[in-house]
């Protein structure tokens, strides 16, 4: 089976068996964003513990890469840092932009997502769970300090 193949298939599973889908309940971060080139759009729950992401589900209509992209964000947020997840969608943007390598360990199956980086259409398709997470992170406030129980 060749890379691309076995990316494609990974794809393909992650919008046919999307991961974590759905919306939280008393969710402490919910966002909402759309692709109009695309027609794409998004909705993200968070639940925040600790400054980390103890929970976390999507759910949106669109083309396969939106929904495996958001899939596939979900299960390499969760557990995460909020400092460690900003700095991740920073490196995703870069990643998927053609911009940079990225780590294979630490993408995971994100690494599938990588071919869309020769179509510039396709990089906002990708993107778009990304920027809603990055926005409802931000709306949050980085607001975890109401939220610190240490
Ligand atoms: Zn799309």
């Amino acid at each position: 089976m060749s890379l691309e193949a076995l990316y494609q298939e990974i794809l393909l599973d992650h919008y046919r068996r999307p991961r974590n889908f759905g919306v939280l309940k008393d969710a402490d971060v919910h966002e909402h964003g759309v692709n109009p080139l695309c027609g794409d759009e998004i909705e993200i729950s968070l639940k925040v513990e600790n400054g980390r992401v103890a929970d976390v589900r999507f759910q949106g209509k669109g083309c396969s890469i939106s929904k495996a992209s958001a899939s596939m964000m979900t299960e390499a947020v969760r557990g995460k840092s909020l400092e460690e997840i900003r700095e991740f969608v920073d490196e995703m943007e870069k990643v998927l932009k053609g911009e940079k390598e990225g780590d294979p360990e630490q993408l995971g199956d994100l690494e599938a997502l990588k071919g869309v980086s020769k179509f510039p259409v396709r990089i906002k398709c990708a993107l778009l769970a990304w920027k809603v997470l990055e926005q409802g992170l931000e709306r949050a406030g980085g607001g975890t300090g109401e939220k610190e129980t240490t």
